[in-house]
């Protein structure tokens, strides 16, 4: 028998024999598999923590090198202000200043006003 056949839930065609049958109603294979194993609560965090994981893993990936200097220095000294970063990584100002705008813009540094000297940190 091979009668097209809605699926209750997704209105899909199905053919019989191929649908799968919950409480009185038939589902398509996916719609079934779904009724049949709902999402855990705890589940849409641990999904947005990993998405959120791999998001900064790619940020961090597609750095320049002179980015990726200057994201390690932070990284390893906490605040760091903006004259110890220009006279450490032999940078001009404009330079730093440059690279921390788009480091800034995708949310990697930030900065920070401490003791009227600019401090860059990790955002
Ligand atoms: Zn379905």
């Amino acid at each position: 028998m091979k009668l097209p056949y809605p699926c209750a839930k997704c209105n899909k065609e199905i053919e019989k024999q191929q649908g799968y049958e919950y409480q009185g109603r038939l589902f398509c294979e996916d719609c079934y598999m779904d009724i049949l194993s709902p999402p855990k609560t705890c589940d849409p965090w641990a999904v947005h923590s990993a998405q959120t994981f791999l998001k900064g893993k790619d940020k961090l990936s597609t750095l320049t090198p002179l980015q990726s200097r200057i994201v390690n220095y932070i990284k390893e000294k906490g605040e760091v202000p903006v004259e110890e970063i220009i006279t450490n990584l032999n940078l001009t100002e404009e330079e730093l200043r440059r690279e921390f705008a788009a480091l800034r813009h995708m949310e990697v540094l930030r900065a920070t006003k401490k003791d009227g000297k600019i401090l860059y940190l990790f955002f």
